[in-house]
């Protein structure tokens, strides 16, 4: 088997996401190569004519500790040979039940409930759907609309597109969605001559203020990334705006929402984000990192208050949302065995170190003429580039692949999401590399 083969048969039968596939084919400036993978270890992909990657955004963001884990593999070996899946409703298993009171423990118990589903924008659309529900079960009928930041993903189903505020991403799919409300972004890269991150956190959270002071009666939920927008281009924010919001929600009876599907499972130095402000949320979503970057699984958290708004005999007032494949025990293994590693190895301390190691690395790119707002929190790092050539993005990654490196910019913004199981000499190395290809990409 070779590279070619399999890139033709990809070509005709498989349509890939995120991407034209006339891209693909092409060989053009605007051109994106397609790469057969045939196994991976560690932080490495391998192809099918011996050439490596260093997966550098995890595999788009859900590998926390490399291919082929040795713990998490023997996990599933060991799941499979017990139960594989069984219907969740009427039926129960150790898997999920051991999975819910560990993330349950995570929030200090202060987020009791968790419904499971199988992906991100699922996770996203039964938050929006319980926090309407629950309001309408206690008898607040208007509460019918949400709140989103601008920047906001939130996933691309089009209930979720409702809260996503990506415009490639929603555009041609508008007339179908019936979409949130925008207020603006903390983004930290909007600060003004003088001002703080803090300040601008600020000023995100007075105009917050405002719409809520007018709105909160129709508004059942707002609906946040903590810390991090990562789709939209890894904008990073002040904790203070996860503090007023919190506050402000309270005041004005809307549920808020932390969606932390990406910035969630240590990603931002914490377990999760929104513990840096101290804050708890109504809903938490979580993804991605937590079944190691195994399986597909999310999980929606909540509290007390929403599950009693639901605990009642009649139906009709009950939770109404089911996937078939809800709480499927390899998945809720996989990501139990990804727990244990966080335990066993004292991930968030050991990340600490590797996080330094980050910024140390990636420091010289800081003076670069053409990068501005170099930014980190914990292990996720980014950098703009100051170009107006359309296809920056594109030639970044193809002079990234061909230095042995998987980056995928996000338009001018040229990010690092790595597994936490980088060496500091691949994190060095992909450093070294990401410069170079920079410096191809610019020419
Ligand atoms: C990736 C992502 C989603 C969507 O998750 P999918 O599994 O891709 O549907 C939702 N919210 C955030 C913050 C994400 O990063």
């Amino acid at each position: 088997m070779s590279n070619a083969d399999l890139l033709q048969r990809s070509l005709n039968a498989v349509w890939h996401p995120c991407t034209q596939m006339k891209q693909h084919a092409s060989r053009d400036d605007g051109s994106l190569p397609l790469i057969p993978i045939s196994r991976g270890q560690g932080v490495w992909l391998y192809d099918f004519d011996g050439n490596r990657y260093l997966d550098a955004i995890s595999s788009w963001w859900v590998n926390l500790f490399g291919h082929a884990n040795p713990r998490i593999n023997a996990a599933l070996r060991e799941q499979l040979e017990q139960l594989e899946h069984v219907i969740l409703a009427g039926f129960t298993h150790q898997p999920v039940i051991e999975l819910s009171e560990r993330l349950s423990a995570l929030t200090d118990n202060a987020l009791g409930h968790c419904f499971f589903a199988s992906d991100g924008a699922s996770a996203t659309e039964i938050a929006l759907k319980m926090s309407f529900h629950s309001w309408r079960n206690r008898g607040r009928d208007k509460k019918q609309d949400f709140l989103c930041l601008e920047g906001s993903y939130h996933g691309e189903t089009v209930g979720a597109l409702a809260v996503t505020d990506v415009a490639i991403f929603k555009e041609a799919y508008a007339p179908l969605v019936r979409s949130a409300r925008t207020v603006p972004s903390p983004d930290a890269r909007q600060a003004k001559d003088g001002e703080t991150s803090e300040d601008v956190a600020r000023r995100a959270a007075a105009a917050l203020e405002k719409h809520l002071e007018q709105h909160h009666e129709s508004i059942a939920a707002l609906i946040v990334e903590p810390l991090i927008q990562c789709a939209s281009g890894m904008a990073m924010y002040d904790p203070e705006y996860l503090r007023l919001a919190r506050a402000l929600c309270d005041c004005y009876e809307v549920h808020l929402i932390c969606d932390e599907i990406a910035v969630g499972c240590g990603r931002t130095g914490t377990f999760f984000a929104h513990e840096q402000a101290g804050i708890k949320p109504d809903f938490l979503c979580v993804s991605k990192g937590i079944s190691g970057g195994y399986l597909p699984l999310s999980i929606v958290l909540t509290t007390d208050t929403v599950f009693a708004a639901f605990y009642d005999s009649a139906t009709a007032r009950g939770f109404l949302h089911s996937h078939s494949y809800t709480g499927n025990a390899l998945a809720c293994r996989a990501a139990l065995a990804t727990l244990d590693i966080f335990k066993s190895d004292q991930v968030l301390d050991k990340n600490r170190e590797l996080s330094a190691h980050i910024g140390h690395c990636l420091a010289p790119f800081g003076n670069h003429s053409r990068v501005k707002h170099l930014r980190q929190r914990g292990m996720i790092a980014a950098f703009d580039v100051i170009t107006d050539d359309p296809y920056f993005s594109r030639k970044f990654y193809r002079e990234a692949l061909a230095r042995e490196i998987l980056l995928r910019p996000i338009g001018s913004t040229v990010y690092f999401m790595p597994p936490y199981t980088i060496s500091n000499d691949e994190f060095a190395f992909l450093a070294q590399r990401a410069a170079e290809a920079l410096e191809a990409a610019l020419k």
